[in-house]
C-alpha cells in the first residue's frame, strides 16, 4: 500500500495523521523519536536547570550540528542556527560585508520573502535565465554572462517553494567560482529531499521541512574560505543559545535520515513524485506542472482556466475537509514565475497509493 520501500518504517516510526498529510514541504510529520527527544530535554531544563542540561546535551548538541554538517557539505562549526530559514538569511545578510549598491541575481523560481529581504536593504535583483518554461538556470547563458558582468553574489534557491524543480546548484556553484562569484544556496525545501553537497559558500534552511524536525530551528552554514566576506563569529555574537530542546529535536531527525540511508530516501522521494505526476495527469483541467521525472516529492498543479487564487483555496480547503492535507501556494511565494495560485502537495515516505487516488478522484469532481 505505501508507494515506498521505506513507508511502513516511516510510518511505523510516527503516531498515526488524523489525515493523509501531503504537505511536508510546509511542514514534514516529526517522529516519535524527535518528539521525544525534544520533551525529553525540556524535562531535563526544568529539572536541572536550562543551561546545566545544555551542557549535559553536548555531546548530542555537536553530533546533530556533525551529521546536519555533512549533509550539505560543511563542517560543525561552520553552522550557526536561528529561528527560521528567514532570520538565518537576515543574520547573514546583517554580517555580511556588501558594498553598497549590492547587486544579486537570483532564478526565476526565487522566494518571495527572499527578495524582499533584498528589496528592503536596496539590492539590484536580476534574474537570471532559464533553460526552460520551469525556471530552470540556462547555465550555458549565465557563463557567458558571467563573462562580462558579476554581482556581488548570486543567490539560489536549491527549490523553490512555487514548484519542485531543481536548480542545477553544483554547475551554477561551479561557473560562478570561476567568475569569482561567491553563491547562496536557499536550501529551505532541499534538505532531507536531494543532495544537497553542493560547494557553495553559504547555505542555509530550516528542519521543519522534509527534515521532519521541529518547527523553530533554521540553520545557516558558511565555508571558511567563502567568497562573501562573513564571519561566523559575527553571526554567532548576539545571538542566545536559542532553542536547545529543537537543535536535540532536529538532530534526531537528522540521525533517522542517516539511519534510512539519505540517497535511498532521495531516490524513494524522486519515485513517489514520479508516481504522483504520472497519477494526477490529465485529471480535470489541473495540471501537473513540473517534469513527470524532476527527482522531487514537491508536485505542483495548476488549476483549470478562469479558477482565481480564492478558487484555489476553496479547493484546498475542500480537500483538508476531506482529509487530505495540500496547500495552496499563492503567487507571492514565487513572484517570478507564478502569477496565479498552483495546488501543492509535498508527500513524504508514507503517502499510499490510495491517498493519490483519492486526491485524483477529488480533483475530478473540482475541475470544470
Ligand atoms: C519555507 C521556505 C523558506 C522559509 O523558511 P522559514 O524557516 O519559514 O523562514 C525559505 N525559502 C523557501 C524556498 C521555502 O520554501
Amino acid at each position: 500500500m505505501f508507494l515506498s520501500e521505506l513507508g511502513s518504517a516511516w510510518h511505523d516510526a510516527r503516531v498515526e495523521p488524523d489525515i493523509a498529510h501531503l504537505d511536508s514541504a510546509s511542514a514534514g510529520r516529526s517522529s516519535n523519536a524527535v518528539i521525544e527527544a525534544i520533551t525529553k530535554h525540556l524535562w531535563e531544563e526544568s529539572r536541572h536547570g536550562s543551561y546545566v542540561a545544555m551542557d549535559a546535551a553536548a555531546q548530542d548538541l555537536e553530533r546533530g550540528s556533525r551529521e546536519l554538517a555533512a549533509l550539505i557539505g560543511h563542517h560543525a562549526d561552520e553552522l550557526v542556527y536561528r529561528d527560521t530559514a528567514r532570520a538565518a538569511l537576515r543574520a547573514l545578510l546583517g554580517v555580511a560585508n556588501l558594498p553598497v549598491t549590492t547587486t544579486v541575481w537570483v532564478a526565476r523560481n526565487e522566494f518571495g520573502p527572499n527578495l524582499v529581504e533584498f528589496g528592503r536593504r536596496g539590492f539590484g535583483v536580476h534574474t537570471m535565465p532559464s533553460a526552460d518554461v520551469y525556471g530552470r538556470v540556462d547555465t550555458d547563458a549565465l557563463e557567458n554572462m558571467l563573462q562580462f558582468e558579476q554581482p556581488d553574489f548570486i543567490h539560489v534557491c536549491h527549490i523553490g517553494s512555487g514548484n519542485g524543480v531543481v536548480q542545477p546548484v553544483v554547475e551554477i556553484v561551479e561557473l560562478a567560482h570561476a567568475a569569482g562569484v561567491p553563491v547562496v544556496v536557499d536550501m529551505a525545501q532541499s534538505i532531507g529531499h536531494v543532495p544537497t553537497i553542493t560547494g557553495a559558500d553559504v547555505v542555509y534552511g530550516t528542519s521543519r521541512k522534509w527534515l521532519t524536525g521541529p518547527r523553530g530551528v533554521g540553520f545557516v552554514a558558511v565555508r571558511p574560505d567563502s567568497r562573501l566576506r562573513i564571519d561566523v563569529e559575527d553571526m554567532e555574537a548576539g545571538a542566545t543559545a536559542g532553542f536547545i530542546a529543537g537543535r536535540l529535536g532536529l538532530g534526531a531527525a537528522v540521525e533517522e535520515l542517516i539511519g534510512l540511508g539519505p540517497h535511498r530516501v532521495f531516490g524513494e522521494l524522486a519515485t513517489i513524485g514520479r508516481a504522483a505526476r504520472e497519477r494526477l495527469t490529465g485529471i480535470a483541467s489541473w495540471e501537473v506542472v513540473e517534469p513527470v521525472d524532476e527527482p522531487t516529492a514537491l508536485v505542483t498543479l495548476a488549476p483549470p482556466p478562469g479558477f482565481q487564487p480564492a478558487d484555489v483555496a476553496a479547493a484546498a480547503a475542500h480537500l483538508r475537509k476531506v482529509g487530505l492535507l495540500v496547500t495552496a501556494a499563492e503567487a507571492q511565494r514565487a513572484p517570478l514565475m507564478l502569477d496565479n495560485s498552483v495546488l501543492r502537495l509535498s508527500p513524504h515516505l508514507d503517502v499510499t497509493r490510495q491517498d493519490l487516488d483519492r486526491l485524483a478522484a477529488e480533483l475530478r469532481t473540482m475541475g470544470y
